[in-house]
């Protein structure tokens, strides 16, 4: 069972300041799971998370978990003047970009941010925009197909991130002629991962990697960073991962494989986005309508442009209708925006209980690339986004588009 963490007499009391549809973020909720990471990889001297800003790139919540211990993973120029603006920056960014334009590795040097290199040609495009620094890291691509077990997680043979093995071991050579000195590690082979076992599979490939860079080329890494991909379970029938299991997955590959090659020393860097902020995040809307035609409609007042999951992947986003928590779900429903366009259904053939115009619908799991992938098709506008304080009380941490922020790019619109 899926738990709202507002209820319809909150909600109810929100929409007096702040009109539907919102996102809102549980403040205690994401600090108690960032504790929680923390102390499952407390037996790593220099662990750290990087916050994949991506997921939810709002400065309140970076500030939450700088807080809490966090660092930002930053990939575009925007992020990066988001994190510096929130006061994160030197080895606290961790700037994991792919295709990476000249001016944005300037800044991130800028800033002190560890640059992590997608390709082998971005060693000599480094050097000729702004020479290499003593830290740097690499993204590996093994290639192929990632399972665990004998299931196929992803295929990293075919994503466009990182380096081939050759690649990578000339690319640390080159870069430590060229003056680096602190070396890491970094790969992410599959994405949503609800199963303990992602981290410490991928874990100990790096590991084993590192060994053999090593005992190949004499280059020892400081840090290996296993990145993002622990998931979440969307949907209720699915077990959450168990963090403290997936830290001592992890930990078990350290002691084996890094510890008897001399690299006990390694930090274990992670760079979470879904985990650390997709549940924690509601996505807050009204029905307006319902229409009876060759199905049962609920239209809303949020669409695709608020959430674009659904529509992108056709991803399942739990709802809860507020106040109606312990009726039956006797009702198939697709649960609409307005967009022209059909795939905007945040639920098709969903069991609900009877929605009534005026009710308001809680889309769960929103969190992480939520708001963030959000867009102005048919010149939609994109929410606001609340905080829910650790005092009970609602913050407004970014206001709702209105239609002169939409226009504000156009020349001489309001003079016509
Ligand atoms: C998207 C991304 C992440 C975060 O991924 P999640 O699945 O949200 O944990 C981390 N690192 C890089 C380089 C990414 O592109």
């Amino acid at each position: 069972m899926k738990k709202a963490f507002v209820t319809k007499e909150m909600v109810e009391d929100i929409v007096k300041s702040y009109p539907t549809p919102f996102h809102i973020y549980d403040e205690k909720a994401i600090r108690e799971n960032a504790r929680k990471l923390k102390a499952a990889f407390s037996w790593n001297k220099g662990y750290k998370e990087y916050f994949a800003v991506k997921a939810t790139p709002n400065p309140t919540i970076l500030r939450i978990l700088n807080e809490e211990g966090c660092g930002t993973d930053c990939s575009s120029y925007a992020e990066l003047l988001m994190s510096e603006k929130v006061g994160i920056v030197g080895d606290e960014i961790m700037f994991s970009s792919n295709d990476t334009p000249a001016e944005e590795f300037v800044y991130a040097r800028k800033l002190g941010a560890t640059i992590n290199l997608d390709d082998y040609t971005h060693v000599q495009f480094l050097k000729d925009t702004c020479g290499i620094p003593e830290t740097i890291s690499c993204r590996y691509n093994p290639g192929g197909t990632f399972s665990i077990s004998t299931t196929i997680m992803d295929n990293p043979g075919d994503a466009k991130y990182g380096m081939t093995k050759e690649q990578l071991f000339k690319a640390y050579v080159e870069l430590k002629e060229a003056g680096a000195k602190r070396f890491g590690l970094h790969s992410f082979l599959a994405s949503n991962t609800v199963t303990n076992e992602y981290y410490p599979t991928l874990a100990k490939i790096l590991f084993e990697l590192a060994v053999e860079l090593k005992e190949q080329t004499g280059v020892s890494l400081s840090f290996i960073n296993l990145s993002g991909g622990i998931g979440i379970p969307y949907t209720p029938d699915k077990e959450p991962n168990d963090i403290m299991a997936i830290g001592e997955g992890v930990r078990q590959a350290f002691e084996e494989v890094l510890v008897p090659a001399g690299l006990g020393d390694v930090s274990i860097y992670t760079e979470l986005g879904r985990f650390m902020l997709a549940p924690y995040g509601h996505l807050v809307t009204k029905a307006i309508h319902e229409k009876h035609t060759h199905k049962e409609y609920v239209g809303v007042d949020a669409c695709a442009v608020n959430l674009m999951r659904p529509a992108m992947y056709g991803a399942y986003h739990h709802i809860t209708v507020l106040g109606k928590e312990n009726e039956p779900c006797d009702y198939k429903y697709d649960v609409t925006g307005s967009l022209c366009e059909n795939n905007d259904k945040f639920a098709i053939d969903r069991m609900l209980p009877k929605i009534d115009k005026g009710d308001y619908l809680v889309i769960h799991d929103t969190g992480a690339h939520g708001f963030a992938m959000g867009y102005n098709y048919n010149g939609k506008l994109k929410s606001s986004e609340l905080l829910l304080k650790e005092d009970g009380t609602v913050k407004m941490i970014r206001r709702a588009e209105t239609v002169e922020d939409y226009f504000a790019t156009l020349e001489g619109f309001w003079e016509v």
